[in-house]
């Protein structure tokens, strides 16, 4: 008799899970507390064009085992993903050029500047540690005000990681975003991914399920895979901080393409939303068609998109709480796995492998 596993949660990191423990035979049973399954990643259409309601989202790895995973589950188009950031009028490369700024009236105090930077990065916390990449007029107008927006926090209370891989200086005039060597958008979008990983097993949903709920939903022994936020999954709500998204979106009728790229970020103070997306750019078959998408990214949900990395500490701490909590549970084996119940800001790479380990960890139970 073929054993069972159970996951919470429907997005990516379930559905890597589902897939691997399907095809060694198991029998896996999802609960889902939406209506829907894709969690962040979920893609929608309206008049044939694609958005996505969380935010824009670029697969890009250099994982074989999951770019086989996903690029078998559905068709990726070689999307190549270029960002573009508001500055003083300007439409310029994120992440920044220093070739760009040479070549601007307005900014010639940031050559200066620049040239002054520490050998070694201040990692004492993200303020310091942007300034000593980028000067304290490019940190300024990029990513402070920007920061205080996205994070609702004082830049400097935010650990270095946030801005590791993400905030830098560019000197080799290489303007895609990634470097990674697998980079697509499925053509069908992010949802039929998700589906298609998810094809063999049961999905069950607007199921939310806490810690209560497992004795009613598994039999003792069984594994069970939790890839909800563990605050919410230990009926402890409020105990971790959250950042949250609100997308906005507008339909455009008239015009091919609204924006110059997928992504424009706002840094300006005195513009509420961080960016906005047009996820038209990714689908080159879209590129004459008249009608388009785009969504302005809020900050400040209620939502749970973003872990908070503070400088002190107090959320890895709770987390690590939450975990051992999981681990003391005698009845069943319970694994967390994904973006929210590791409590890491993870692309979808990363948070597929740690479905794929999970999975790996339930063949051992
Ligand atoms: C704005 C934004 C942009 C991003 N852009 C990129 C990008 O370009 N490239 C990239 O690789 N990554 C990107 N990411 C990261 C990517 O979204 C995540 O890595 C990925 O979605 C994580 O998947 P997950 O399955 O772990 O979590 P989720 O997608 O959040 O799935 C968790 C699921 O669990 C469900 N759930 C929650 N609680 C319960 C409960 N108690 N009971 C039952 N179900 C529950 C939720 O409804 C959800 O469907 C971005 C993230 C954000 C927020």
């Amino acid at each position: 008799m073929s054993r069972t596993v159970t996951i919470v949660g429907a997005g990516i990191t379930s559905a890597a899970a589902a897939w691997s423990l399907a095809r060694k035979g198991w029998r896996v049973e999802v609960y889902e507390r939406a209506d829907v399954v894709g969690g962040h990643v979920r893609t929608e259409w309206l008049h044939g064009i694609p958005y996505e309601p969380h935010g824009a989202h670029i697969f890009h790895t250099n994982d074989d085992e999951v770019w086989r995973i996903v690029s078998q589950a559905a068709e990726f188009v070689p999307y190549r993903h270029r960002v573009v950031i508001r500055l003083r009028g300007r439409y310029l490369s994120w992440p920044l050029q220093a070739g760009e700024f040479a070549a601007l009236p307005d900014f010639t105090d940031v050559a200066a500047e620049l040239a002054r930077r520490p050998e070694v990065p201040d990692r004492t916390n993200f303020e310091t540690y942007c300034i000593s990449l980028l000067g304290p007029t490019l940190y300024a107008e990029a990513v402070r005000d920007y920061t205080v927006k996205q994070w609702g926090s004082d830049p400097a209370t935010l650990d270095t990681s946030i801005a590791e891989g993400r905030v830098g200086l560019r000197r080799d005039g290489y303007s895609d975003m990634f470097r990674d060597t697998y980079q697509g958008w499925p053509r069908r979008g992010y949802t039929a991914v998700v589906e298609s990983l998810l094809r063999s097993a049961s999905v069950h949903l607007g199921q939310t399920v806490t810690l209560d709920d497992v004795p009613a939903i598994t039999r003792p022994g069984d594994p069970v895979i939790v890839t909800a936020p563990l605050d919410d999954f230990c009926s402890e709500p409020g105990a971790l901080d959250w950042r949250g998204v609100r997308l906005e979106a507008s339909y455009h009728p008239e015009v091919v393409y609204a924006q110059p790229a997928m992504v424009v970020n706002e840094p300006a103070p005195d513009v509420a939303w961080t960016r906005t997306v047009e996820t038209k750019w990714a689908l080159p078959e879209l590129s004459e068609r008249p009608g388009t998408v785009v969504l302005r990214e809020f900050p400040g949900a209620r939502t749970k998109h973003y872990p908070v990395a503070d400088a002190a500490g107090a959320n890895r701490r709770t987390q690590e709480q939450l975990c051992r909590r999981l681990n003391e549970y005698r009845r069943n084996p319970l694994i967390p796995a994904g973006r929210l119940a590791t409590y890491r800001y993870l692309n979808m790479d990363a948070a597929m492998r740690t479905g794929l380990e999970a999975a790996r960890r339930v063949l051992a139970c």
